[in-house]
């Protein structure tokens, strides 16, 4: 069995075993338990700073699979003196790479959230693989649609024109989020939905992106973005995503067309309405969405233009047209069959706003 003065260890490995009156030796290659790795720490630190040029963050964290013959070394030398309990040869390197890249990068270790994880292989022969992910990107924001859509074929119904117009919405923004953010895994998530012909105006309607695999991780102010007629304002980072969807109401205005001429007494039934729940079927859920003012105004005999303040969720298009699956619908308010022209989106306003 060799004394502990027969093992050759370097000054890196011989400080974690805490062994008092240990002869120090000028030794770093020879080293049996790691052969070195101690040079190595710039040249890997180097490493991650080149798989992380393109990336911008702030925080990071390292995560290390180290060859197990390192391990053995020292769990050898260590059984060999029934030394228990102190920070291994891992924990020790990372601890180390950790610090060298922090110093060298200039950027924040972050053990909860980091804006990117980079990951460490290094082999028997100190060979390094470095990989990168990056935390997912939620951003909060609002578009503006100021020119009308061109209107798609009669045939389809209501629920595929919204579809449609939100699919359009949603390419144009992926569009410039995938260049800014050099990411290709997009996910918009808009709270409501209009009709390719509908403008929204005012702060526009709230939208949240989330973006995998970006690039871009950590930015300062919001942004714009302008597409097709489209203003999106970017205006937040979230931690996460809401874990309910906050409340908003719309405020409407509508041109409606009646199938009979209008007396002003037709319209005083609509003005007078007051707060109305409006129950309506859809796709086999029932739903209750308050009506909190309506206001018309004649335009000619048969046309008159409708302002509806309403629960962002309310069916406006239904229940204009008198869709028997919303109810009171304005066919049962009126008594005469009416058909929505067309609908824009005036404002979406939370409590906060
Ligand atoms: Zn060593």
């Amino acid at each position: 069995m060799k004394s502990n003065f027969e093992y050759n260890l370097c000054n890196w490995c011989l400080k974690r075993q805490y062994i008092k009156n240990y002869r120090l030796k000028e030794i770093v290659e020879d080293c049996e338990i790691c052969h070195g790795i101690e040079n190595q720490i710039y040249k890997i630190s180097y490493k991650i700073i080149q798989a992380t040029r393109d990336y911008q963050y702030d925080t990071f964290l390292i995560g290390l699979t180290l060859d197990h013959s390192f391990y053995d070394n020292e769990d050898k030398f260590r059984s060999r003196f029934k030394i228990r309990g102190k920070e291994n040869i891992k924990a020790s390197l990372l601890r180390e790479i950790r610090k060298n890249f922090g110093k060298i990068s200039n950027k924040k270790i972050d053990l909860n959230s980091p804006d990117i994880t980079v990951n460490l292989q290094i082999g028997k022969k100190f060979e390094t693989t470095v990989s990168v992910n990056s935390s997912t990107v939620i951003l909060s924001g609002r578009y503006r649609k100021r020119k009308r859509f061109r209107s798609i074929s009669n045939n389809s119904d209501n629920v595929d024109c919204l579809e449609i117009n939100q699919r359009h919405i949603e390419n144009l923004l992926k569009k410039k989020l995938m260049t800014l953010f050099h990411s290709k895994s997009i996910i918009f998530w808009p709270l409501g939905k209009e009709e390719p012909e509908s403008l929204v105006l005012g702060n526009g309607r709230p939208f949240y992106v989330t973006i995998k695999n970006s690039k871009l991780i950590s930015f300062k102010h919001g942004f714009s973005i302008r597409s097709n007629g489209l203003v999106f304002n970017i205006k937040e980072k979230l931690p996460i995503l809401p874990k309910a969807i906050p409340f908003y109401i719309k405020k409407v205005r509508t041109l409606v067309t009646c199938e009979d001429n209008l007396k002003s007494s037709d319209l005083k039934l609509i003005n007078d309405l007051g707060i109305r729940i409006i129950e309506s079927y859809s796709r086999g859920y029932k739903s209750w969405n308050f009506i909190y003012q309506m206001q018309s105004e004649l335009k000619t005999q048969k046309k008159f233009e409708l302002l509806i303040v309403c629960d962002n969720r309310f069916p406006i298009r239904r229940f204009i047209n008198g869709d028997e699956n919303v109810s009171p619908n304005l066919y049962q308010i009126l008594d005469k069959r009416c058909m929505c022209e067309f609908f824009d989106i005036l404002d979406i306003a939370s409590e906060d706003d």
